[in-house]
């Protein structure tokens, strides 16, 4: 009893947390969007702190693959959170397909995006099941298939149980370049029109990032995807930069024009 008491006590304080973002009454549902993105004069502070993002405008059209770019604290992953509404700005708003995405209801939204963060999220569970979580209803055979997409079928089968190899805590047996690689297989079962990529390619090998980069490159075909990097090689694959220093939008461009691009890539090799 003692120590279900004291479990309560922390669901409680869960449960009262404020939460950061609040679904409007009536907020509409969404079932597939088309992944175009429009920043109007958005600012954002956590909280009651200083601002960290000022007076950010831009437009990204559906399938654009856009490279964010910017020293450390600039406020790139910020500039994600409120893309996928983890948090709503301070003022200004965020478009999706013509409409703010406050109209629209947070599951739905949330929804429309495949995530794949620099330190992946698994659970102390079986490497199927991980995979499973980007579409809980997937079959055996698309969770092969997606295994085979993200490059991680051929390592997954020299585990010793296949698919069904524990991960264990938090995914703490397998490597950084594995736990990634699962984290793009559940990207590729979900399937979602908008795909964010912060850093992923971190802590490995030449031979592992590259097949990271190959499964990525596939993944991005035909979905409007956000690429947070800070390596200038990833940004070939971008058609729009986007680079954002002190919380503000220091430059915007469209990457068919290769000068331009030369040229930016030289002048952030010399940033700090
Ligand atoms: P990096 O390249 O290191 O990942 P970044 O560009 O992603 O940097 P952000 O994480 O967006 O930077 O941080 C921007 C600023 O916001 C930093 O000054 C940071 O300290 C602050 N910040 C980030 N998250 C929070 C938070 N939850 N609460 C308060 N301040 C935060
Ligand atoms: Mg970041």
């Amino acid at each position: 009893i003692q120590s279900s008491i004291a479990s309560l006590d922390r669901v409680n304080s869960i449960l009262d947390h404020n939460k950061e973002v609040i679904e409007q009454p009536g907020a509409v549902h969404l079932s597939e969007a088309k992944g175009a993105f429009e920043f109007k004069n958005v600012s954002f502070s956590y909280g009651e702190g200083p601002p960290i993002l000022k007076h950010i405008s831009f437009k990204i059209k559906a399938g654009d693959r856009v490279g964010v770019i910017g020293s450390t604290g600039a406020g790139k992953s910020t500039l994600i959170s409120l893309l996928n509404r983890f948090y709503d700005p301070t003022s200004g708003e965020i478009l999706i397909d013509d409409t703010d995405i406050r109209k629209y209801k947070l599951t739905d939204y949330r929804n429309q995006f495949a995530i794949v963060l620099q330190e992946p999220i698994l659970f102390s569970t079986s490497i199927k099941e991980n995979i499973r979580y980007g579409n809980p209803i997937a079959t055996q055979n698309e969770i092969i298939e997606a295994a085979r997409s993200a490059n991680a079928y051929d390592f997954i089968m020299n585990c010793k149980d296949g698919l069904d190899t524990s991960v264990g805590e938090r995914g703490m047996q397998l490597s950084g370049g594995e736990r990634q690689r699962i984290s793009l297989a559940r990207a590729f079962i979900k399937n979602a029109p908008v795909l964010i990529l912060d850093e992923p390619t971190s802590s490995v090998d030449v031979r592992t990032e590259a097949q990271i980069m190959e499964a990525m490159q596939r993944l991005m075909e035909g979905r409007t995807t956000f690429m947070i990097t800070h390596r200038l090689d990833s940004l070939d694959f971008c058609n729009v930069i986007l680079h954002i220093e002190d919380g503000k939008l220091v430059d915007y461009f469209d990457n068919n024009d290769a000068e331009r691009l030369k040229i930016k890539k030289k002048s952030l090799i010399q940033l700090p």
